[in-house]
């Protein structure tokens, strides 16, 4: 039994030692790429349950690494978030959507709102300076109402005054604040409370189970209903089937996004996609 345990202990610590190299190389890999440019953008389309319009979308960060092929992004934004990478990575993502989004909404839709994912330690970490994003925003005249910010509650967990000012100030300027992937936490219906939301983002877990858990459904059905009364947009993600779909909208849910509606796009193909909408 001891000698067992000793060679576990050893696979134990090869096994670690293999995790950190391939982390340490995929970090200094993901330093070049944003250098390189190798990091791009998809829009996924989000449509409405009333009008079946697409004035929404959600820019998905993508790394295409010249050796390795797509990483997804759960794989490397918790690397960038860990190494502090994500608040130049995440200026980068902001400067971009203002880019198209300026065009967009000059050529194809003039109520186009993009949605964009930021990290707890964009509003903890004191070089981030996130609200200087909302100076960008009038330097490059683009209304404020063109954006919108998705926060998960691994920030608002931790949020202190600094968090809830720096929301305020956003929410202040116009800019539409949602909280996503809602549900997956303890005690996501306290933050409606605390903090300003405009939009929840119903996880794609409940979503996915809704046809075959009926638990599931109750509880899709209960976040409609109290986010109705709060005064909140209900957006569900994960929407695949005409099933889904139709039980969500019957339900009074506000927004679909899923790949019923359309897959994360290149620029170009949401620009083909606007055009054709
Ligand atoms: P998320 O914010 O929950 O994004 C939605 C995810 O669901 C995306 O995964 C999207 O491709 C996927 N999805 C959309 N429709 C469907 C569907 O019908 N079925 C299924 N199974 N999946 C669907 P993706 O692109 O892999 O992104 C993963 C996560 O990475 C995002 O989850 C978000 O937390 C993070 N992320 C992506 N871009 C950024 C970014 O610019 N900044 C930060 N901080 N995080 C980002
Ligand atoms: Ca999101
Ligand atoms: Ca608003
Ligand atoms: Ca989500």
């Amino acid at each position: 039994a001891k000698g067992k345990g000793k060679n576990s202990y050893q696979y134990y610590t090869h096994e670690m030692q293999t995790a950190a190299i391939k982390r340490i190389t995929l970090l200094n890999d993901l330093r070049y790429a944003v250098k390189n440019k190798e990091l791009f953008i998809e829009y996924q389309p989000i449509c409405n349950f009333d009008s079946k319009k697409v004035v929404k979308a959600e820019a998905l960060l993508r790394w295409q690494h010249p050796e390795k092929g797509r990483i997804p992004p759960d794989e490397f934004i918790p690397l960038a978030e860990e190494s502090g990478l994500i608040i130049e990575i995440s200026n980068w993502v902001f400067d971009e959507v203002c880019r198209n989004i300026k065009h967009w909404k000059s050529r194809f839709c003039s109520e186009l709102q993009i949605s964009i994912n930021t990290s707890p330690s964009q509003y903890f970490n004191a070089e981030s300076n996130i609200t200087e994003w909302l100076n960008l925003l009038l330097d490059r005249g683009i209304s404020a109402r063109s954006i919108l910010l998705e926060v998960t509650e691994n920030l608002l967990m931790e949020a202190n005054d600094m968090v809830s000012k720096k929301l305020f100030e956003f929410r202040q300027a116009g800019v539409d604040i949602a909280l996503d992937d809602f549900g997956t936490g303890f005690s996501s219906i306290s933050y409606l409370k605390k903090f300003p939301t405009d939009y929840i983002k119903i996880d794609k877990s409940f979503v996915k189970s809704m046809t075959d858990v009926s638990n599931d459904k109750v509880l899709c059905e209960a976040i409609i209903v109290l986010a109705k009364k709060l005064g909140i947009s209900v957006v569900a993600e994960g929407v695949e089937t005409q099933e889904q779909y139709d039980i969500l909208k019957r339900m009074g849910c506000d927004y679909a996004q899923g790949y019923l509606i359309a897959r994360p796009l290149s620029e170009a193909d949401f620009e083909s996609f606007l055009i054709a909408h």
